[in-house]
């Protein structure tokens, strides 16, 4: 099929975009690059030796996205493009639902107008809140987020219901994430964040490599057996063949589906942290500090629809999680920007 990838230069679109070429896809991408770097797409290219179309454009600019449709005969589409910072969503919420939320409206009204309403869309677990039920199936009732960024994700769900609702030839697949870490294997590809990160592993490997001085573990005081916080950590590499195989599904005409993409595994801040320090042999201060705002105490998922109705599952585990966020970061300390 050809996909065309919205965000496609990012963290997770780059390493989904390795995975569809390697299982025979063509790929377009459209990446305005506000938070990426398009040395991303070369190192796709270079790690499959396949060629890609890539677009640097924004999917509020529908003559952008028109070109694109008319150049490209697209089979389907897959929506990674968003920003996506908790903190920054806060004090910026009109850009956040201007970009993610208008943005989605654009992209999909260009895709009707071409006749494109195959749609696999990048959610989160954070739709479920404080969770009602621990692993959480996709079942749970979606809970009150605590950012305006959890919160288009939780409004895009229910437009994109809404529009399969009114026109059921619409196919469209949520896929609600849990937290991807890791980095492809060869260390061509990882996360780049900007700034100081926000994200635990990254935070991890800028301490170990002696960018920051310490980490600060948000709250060992939870109701958890070591007190931090659990999470479901799961390699982008899984979470890249998690898309392709969505898009079978898709190819089966799957209506409106939803999906958890996650290990169903639960690790505490703790034990990444020696879990890093096990697979790396390279130590990592941290220092206790006092809980951050948003933060639920436990969040991992049910895994088992994704692998009963999609034949997929994670194969990855935390070790090799974190070592290739390390083997990435040493390898590319400045990320993309040497
Ligand atoms: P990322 O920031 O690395 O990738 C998003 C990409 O979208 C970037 O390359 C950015 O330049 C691009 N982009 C943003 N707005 C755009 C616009 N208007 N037009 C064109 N391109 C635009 O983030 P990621 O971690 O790869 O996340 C991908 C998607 O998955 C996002 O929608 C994010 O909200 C979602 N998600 C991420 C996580 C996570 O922890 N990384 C968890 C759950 C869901
Ligand atoms: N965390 C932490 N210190 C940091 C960053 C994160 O203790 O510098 C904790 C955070 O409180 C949460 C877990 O690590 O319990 C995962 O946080 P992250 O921001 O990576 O993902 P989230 O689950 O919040 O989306």
């Amino acid at each position: 099929m050809k996909i065309l990838v919205t965000g496609g230069a990012g963290f997770i679109g780059s390493h989904t975009c390795v995975e569809l070429m390697n299982a025979g896809h063509e790929v377009v991408v459209i990446d305005n690059l506000c938070n990426s770097s398009e040395k991303s797409m070369e190192r796709v290219k270079e790690i499959t030796g396949k060629d890609l179309a890539f677009y640097k454009g924004d999917i509020l600019d529908r003559d952008c996205l028109n070109t694109i449709f008319t150049e490209h005969k697209i089979d389907a589409v897959i929506h990674f493009a968003g920003l996506k910072a908790v903190g920054e969503s806060v004090y910026k919420p009109w850009e956040y639902y201007n970009n993610n939320i208008t943005g989605t409206l654009t992209l999909t009204d260009v895709m009707r107008a071409h006749d494109v309403k195959n749609l696999i869309f990048s959610s989160s677990a954070t739709v479920y809140g404080d969770p009602a039920e621990i692993p959480i199936t996709e079942n749970c009732p979606k809970g009150k987020c605590t950012n305006p960024y959890g919160w288009t994700k939780s409004m895009l769900e229910q437009i994109l219901t809404d529009l399969h609702t009114a026109d059921n030839s619409w196919n469209v697949i949520l896929l609600r994430y849990f937290n991807p870490i890791g980095a492809h294997p060869t260390g061509l590809m990882g996360e780049d964040p900007n700034g100081i990160p926000n994200n635990l592993m990254p935070y991890i490997t800028q301490v170990a490599i002696g960018k920051l001085p310490e980490l600060g573990i948000f709250g060992n005081d939870y109701d958890t057996p070591d007190g931090t916080c659990i999470r479901d950590y799961i390699h982008v590499c899984d979470l890249a063949t998690g898309h392709v195989a969505a898009l079978k599904k898709i190819e089966e005409k799957a209506g409106l589906c939803i999906y958890n993409l996650g290990t169903g595994v639960g690790y505490s801040v703790l034990d990444v942290v020696n879990n890093f320090m096990e697979a790396t042999g390279v130590n990592v201060a941290y220092s206790m500090k006092p809980r951050r705002e948003g933060d639920v105490p436990q969040c991992y998922s049910s895994a088992q629809k994704a692998k009963e109705e999609l034949g997929w599952e994670a194969k990855y585990g935390i070790k090799e999680m974190c070592r290739d966020s390390w083997n990435w970061q040493t390898k590319n300390p400045n990320g993309y920007k040497d």
